[in-house]
Parts: C-alpha cells; sequence; structure tokens
C-alpha cells in the first residue's frame, strides 16, 4: 500500500526554542502550546491571529485545561494550576513523593478519557532510566504508573479506551499497554509502532477519529499517520522544520492537524536552511481528531 504525502504549511512564526504539548482547548477556540525551557504556555487564537503568553514560572513540560476552569500544568517541579481569563499567577498543587526535581522535570502529559493527568518525566541531562510515568486523579493524588522511562513523551488512549499508546523516545518505538480504565493501571508492554532506522525519534503524538495515531518525528522533519493495530505506516506529512515535537488535531471541527517544532540545538546552517523552525505548521490531511479531555483533579 502506498504512504499518503501531505506537506504541512507555516501557521505562526513563533520561533520557541522547545515548543511542544500542542492540544486544541474547544472551550476557548484556541491552540494551546508549551515552550518547555522557556517556561511559555502559549495561547494561539487562529481566528484573530493573536498570540498571547502566560508565565509558568518554571520549566514547563505541557498543559491541559481543567475541568473546573482555568489550566493545569506539568512544570518541572510538579502540578501547578494557572487562571487564564484573566490570567494569573501559578499556583504550585502537588508533586509525586518519588519526583526528584533536582534530578528529572516533567515533560510531555495528557488527559486519559476518565479526566486523569498522566504525565511523564526525564533526566535534566536526558539520563537513561531517570524518568518516570505519574498519574494524577485528583489534584491531592499522585501515582507513578511507570519507572525506567528515559524521555516520557507522546500519550494517546484508543477509541474505545482498553489501550495506551506510549512513547519513551530513545526506544524509538510506540508501545501499547492494556489500559484498566476503572484502576489507571497498565499491562502487557508490547510495540505497537517501531521506526526504520534512521536519525530520528519518535516525540509527542495524537489519535484520529479513525483510530490512526500521528507521531511527530524529532530530527525527522515530519509527523507519520499509522495503524497501530498493525504497525503499518499510512501517511506522512512533511514539516519544514527538522525537530518536530508535537501535534494535534484543532479548529472548528477539529479538521486540522497542528504541529510543533523546536529550534534547540540546530546550528547556524540547519537554521539558515529552515528559518521558521520553532513555529507552528498545519495541514489538513483528510481527518479530524478527537476533544481533548479536561483534567477532573
Ligand atoms: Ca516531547
Amino acid at each position: 500500500m502506498s504512504i499518503a504525502q501531505y506537506h504541512a504549511e507555516l501557521v505562526l512564526d513563533v520561533r520557541t526554542d522547545l515548543g511542544e504539548g500542542p492540544l486544541w482547548d474547544g472551550r476557548a477556540r484556541c491552540l494551546r502550546f508549551v515552550d518547555i525551557v522557556a517556561g511559555h504556555i502559549q495561547r494561539f487564537d487562529p481566528a484573530t491571529r493573536t498570540l498571547r503568553t502566560l508565565a509558568a514560572g518554571g520549566m514547563v513540560g505541557c498543559v491541559a485545561p481543567r475541568a473546573s476552569g482555568g489550566l493545569v500544568a506539568a512544570r518541572a517541579d510538579g502540578l501547578c494550576a494557572i487562571d487564564d481569563a484573566p490570567a494569573g499567577p501559578p499556583r504550585f498543587l502537588l508533586a509525586p513523593a518519588e519526583h526528584d526535581a533536582t534530578r528529572c522535570r516533567f515533560n510531555d502529559g495528557k488527559c486519559d478519557p476518565q479526566g486523569r493527568l498522566w504525565a511523564g518525566t526525564m533526566g535534566l541531562q536526558g539520563e537513561r532510566g531517570a524518568g518516570a510515568l505519574y498519574c494524577f486523579p485528583s489534584a491531592g493524588e499522585a501515582r507513578c504508573v511507570l519507572r525506567d522511562v528515559s524521555i516520557s513523551n507522546g500519550l494517546a488512549w484508543s477509541l474505545d479506551g482498553a489501550t495506551l499508546y506510549y512513547i519513551d523516545s530513545p526506544t524509538r518505538r510506540v508501545d501499547a499497554f492494556d489500559f484498566d480504565a476503572a484502576n489507571a493501571t497498565l499491562h502487557n508492554r508490547r510495540p505497537a509502532v517501531v521506526l526504520p532506522p534512521g536519525p530520528d525519534v519518535p516525540d509527542g503524538c495524537t489519535l484520529d477519529a479513525e483510530g490512526m495515531l500521528w507521531v511527530a518525528h524529532w530530527d525527522g522533519g515530519c509527523v507519520s499517520r499509522w495503524d497501530p493495530r498493525r504497525g503499518i505506516q499510512l501517511a506522512t506529512v512533511a514539516v519544514p522544520a527538522p525537530r518536530v515535537t508535537s501535534c494535534c488535531f484543532g479548529g472548528p471541527a477539529l479538521e486540522v492537524l497542528y504541529i510543533t517544532t523546536a529550534r534547540r540545538g540546530l546550528d547556524a546552517a540547519q537554521l539558515a536552511q529552515c528559518p521558521a523552525a520553532g513555529g507552528v505548521f498545519a495541514v489538513e490531511a483528510g481527518t479530524i481528531g478527537l476533544p481533548a479531555v479536561a483534567w477532573r483533579g
């Protein structure tokens, strides 16, 4: 079967250092994403083309809407709540007992279909096995669900909610787990997608309404679409920036695939060749996404 080819266009020339964690906030009709090391939580309104920046007060791995209003962010030191409209200062909520903020920081995260936030960590120097994956059922509870993680990245749940797809980037795989939704536990880890040999690693990911998985390729300049039950690649979206970090579906009908990228670590020649690196890119690729779930905590 041939692999469908798409090309993403620049929609926001924001030149983030480490743009990450895009999420369409249907409540506010905007794209949210973070610039991790800069500690920025960005809000982009495609209708008015306005960008607004909130300060997380530290490195910030991901952000999600909170069911009770405002936002929750996984900062380097743990979860914090942030008011968005009107904007207010971040309020620290909690950190897992196992989390040592002198060694690790929070990275990618997402809410499961039940509204629990899942967020993982990585060593500050990318040390192998230093990270973990945590589940936050509420503002008063954190559980370590997976240890010996190197760079905790993309998360996505299958349409029936029975499988978690998870990326620990250096493995160069997307792994599947049986997901016990009642108890928020993981079982039966196995590879779902294995990237062909190359310099790229999988970073963030999102599931579409057909149950197919879109995976961002750091140092691959693309997003790929896979059937995660068969491990077969279906499409490629070329992105004119090498360090592609994550993607999500957004827009009024969730018809636009938004893609974040990074400038971090690119040399002068690469930046001259890809001046829009660090921008947000978008493409309509013939399918729609699923609404983001708000955190119930
Ligand atoms: Ca990432």
